[in-house]
Order: structure tokens, then C-alpha cells, then sequence
């Protein structure tokens, strides 16, 4: 063989070396595009933040060996963070750690970069922590934090990997985020905050079926909240000052009522109130409660100081022939008769 074909022959070599290394990377690459779109569907298959959350972190799991990782959402507003998700590969059923440090994750919110403490600058050369934030140019959405015990390093294209995951992350968290309000804005009174008489009937029907259900063992209790001569309040002193009496009879309303009672406004300044598995004493007891509560409550007006309001209800139970519509009459026959022998007092009919 002459010195040239021996020169050929080693460049040829060295040609196929290259591609064979370049067609690895090329199908490495193409392999990390195929899990990250697979990534980006899963996450944004779902609008709940916890869903999302699990998904978030089972992702990374299945790709960077870790011991721990959790997922936090950032409230702008309060400035709390809330864990939704959780992971450590010890057990199935892991708890909130309580090691969580929310003001370090604050800093690294803040700064917008990926906190990485590798092996060599932890005190445990054995550990490595890793904090990525979820932001994009609008919102701090939260975190990722992940705790890896006597694992290898994390490598740069892992590093990279872990980055573009936090990008989608942040998409469908926002997503999920923004539906909840949009949903939460459809059911409420964008005054007072409580329910809108849309949902009220909704739930009324599904209370009754759930009462059919179990025929005459559950019923419900209903009570009609009609503030008394509310028009004064508006022409004395002004619609603003009307509002606030309105939102102060909310108040009152969630501070003397369960978490189970479901409030709505029934409409302009009358309330409905749904109380789960009552019995007559005990709608009597809460109506007469909130009148009384409501009698006893000032709203504060600039130029007169304090002034009283009060309410008259219509109070009933529901009865295993009553329709929505009949029960609804019944509470506002006996709001009537509250209105016409008096104001200020709650009936039961
Ligand atoms: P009654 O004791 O018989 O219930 O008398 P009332 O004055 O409370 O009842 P009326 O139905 O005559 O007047 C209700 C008023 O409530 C009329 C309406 O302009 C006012 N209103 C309805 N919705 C709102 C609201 O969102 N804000 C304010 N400020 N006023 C409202
Ligand atoms: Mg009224
Ligand atoms: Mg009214």
C-alpha cells in the first residue's frame, strides 16, 4: 500500500468515526425532543395545578435520578407559596417536607435563575440541590425543588432538559391557573363574592336529588335574606354606600354560617342561604341568629357615622314533595309575611 492509500484510508476512517458520533447525537436529540413533546402533552392535558404538579415532577423523575422533589405555587398577591406536589423515592405516600425554606425559594423566584448547589459545594459531598423557578414575563408562577441523595451529578444536558421542562411547567400551571379564576368568576357575584343565582339553582337541584335519594332521612334548610328598606340607603347616601351595606351583610353571613352553608345572591339585595342537613330547630336557630346579628351590626358612613341595618327572612325546610321551584315560593311567602307584619324579623313556614 502506498504512503497515499494508507492516508486515504485513515481519513476515511476518521470520516466514519465523525458520523457514527454525529448520528448518536442526531438520535440522542431526537429522543429528548420525542420526551419533551411527550412531556408538554402531558402537561397540558389537565387544568389541575396538582395533576399538573404530579406530572411535573414524575417527568423529571423518569429522566434525572433524584430522591425528593416538590412543586410550589407562588400566590403574587399574599406572597405564600403552597406545596402542590410532592415526591421522595422512599415512599408512595409522601408528606409535605418540612425542611421547605419558602423564603430561600422567594430569593430564587426573584432572581429568575436556577439555583444549583452541586456535591463539592455542600457540606454532605454527597448531595445535590436544585431550585428552578416558574416564571415567564407576566407572572412568578412557583418553583421546582429537587433533592438528590448519592446520585450522580446532574450533567449540563440534563441541566438544560430540567429548564425547558420548568418553561412547559409554567405554560400549564398558568393555564390552570387562569381557568380557575374564569370558572370561579362564571359562579360568583363579582360584589359581594358569594355565589350567583345561576349556581345557587344548580346546587338546589343537586341538594333535592341528593335528598330523593335518600328519602326522607336528609333534607335541607332554606332561608331568604332581604335587606329592609335597602332604597333608602341609595337615595340617602349614595349607591357606593349601598354596596358596602351589602358586602357588610356578606360578612355577617359568612362569620355567623358553616363552611357548608352555601350563601348566594339571590338578587339586588336580597341572599339566599342553603343550610345541609337541617331540622327546624336548627333553621330557626340560624335565621333568627343572623337577624339578630345583622340588628346588631353598624356601617360606618362618613358624614352620619354609624348606620343600622337590618333583614327580614323567610325560613323553611325542605319536604319530600316539594319541587326547587315550590321550596323557593315557601321561603318567599314567608319573607313576605316577614315584610308586611313589620321588617326586622325572621318567619318559619
Ligand atoms: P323592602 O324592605 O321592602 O325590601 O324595601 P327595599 O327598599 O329594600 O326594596 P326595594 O325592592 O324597593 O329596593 C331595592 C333596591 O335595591 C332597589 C335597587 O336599586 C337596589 N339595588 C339592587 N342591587 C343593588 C346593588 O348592587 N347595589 C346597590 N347599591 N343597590 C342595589
Ligand atoms: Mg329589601
Ligand atoms: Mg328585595
Amino acid at each position: 500500500m502506498s504512503s497515499h492509500q494508507r492516508m486515504d484510508s485513515k481519513i476515511d476512517s476518521t470520516l466514519i468515526e465523525r458520523i457514527q458520533l454525529l448520528e448518536s447525537q442526531l438520535e440522542e436529540i431526537r429522543l429528548q425532543t420525542n420526551v419533551l413533546l411527550d412531556i408538554a402533552r402531558a402537561l397540558n392535558a389537565s387544568l389541575d395545578p396538582k395533576v399538573i404538579a404530579a406530572n411535573i415532577i414524575s417527568a423529571i423523575a423518569s429522566l434525572i435520578s433524584i430522591d425528593q422533589a416538590s412543586v410550589c405555587l407562588f400566590n403574587e398577591n399574599t406572597q405564600e407559596f403552597e406545596v402542590i406536589g410532592v415526591f421522595d423515592s422512599r415512599t408512595i405516600s409522601p408528606k409535605i417536607p418540612s425542611n421547605l425554606d419558602f423564603s430561600f425559594l422567594a430569593e430564587v423566584l426573584s432572581k429568575g435563575v436556577t439555583y444549583y448547589c452541586s456535591p463539592g459545594n455542600r457540606t454532605q459531598d454527597w448531595e445535590w440541590i436544585c431550585c428552578l423557578p416558574l416564571q415567564n414575563a407576566q407572572h412568578k408562577t412557583g418553583t421546582i425543588n429537587i433533592h438528590a441523595i448519592r446520585q450522580p451529578e446532574i450533567t449540563p444536558e440534563q441541566m438544560q432538559f430540567l429548564e425547558t421542562v420548568a418553561g412547559h411547567a409554567t405554560s400549564a400551571l398558568e393555564n390552570a391557573l387562569l381557568y380557575a379564576i374564569v370558572e370561579r368568576e362564571s359562579i360568583t357575584d363579582g360584589l359581594t363574592g358569594v355565589y350567583n343565582h345561576r349556581y345557587f339553582q344548580k346546587r338546589l337541584h343537586e341538594y333535592i336529588s341528593l335528598c330523593q335519594r335518600h328519602k326522607r332521612s336528609v333534607t335541607f334548610g332554606l332561608l331568604m335574606v332581604d335587606v329592609d328598606n335597602f332604597k333608602q340607603f341609595n337615595d340617602c347616601y349614595g349607591h357606593l354606600f349601598g354596596d358596602t351595606v351589602l358586602k357588610t351583610i356578606v360578612l355577617e353571613l359568612r362569620n355567623n354560617l358553616r363552611e357548608e352553608d352555601l350563601i348566594a345572591r339571590y338578587g339586588g339585595e336580597e341572599f339566599v342561604v342553603l343550610i345541609p342537613e337541617a331540622t327546624e330547630k336548627i333553621v330557626l336557630f340560624i335565621s333568627e341568629k343572623i337577624r339578630e346579628v345583622v340588628e346588631n351590626t353598624k356601617v360606618y358612613h362618613q358624614t352620619s357615622a354609624y348606620v343600622s341595618v337590618t333583614v327580614s327572612i323567610g325560613a323553611t325546610l325542605w319536604r319530600p314533595s316539594d319541587t326547587p321551584s315550590s321550596v323557593i315560593l315557601r321561603a318567599d311567602h314567608a319573607l313576605y309575611e316577614a315584610k308586611t307584619t313589620g321588617r326586622n324579623q325572621s318567619i318559619y313556614r
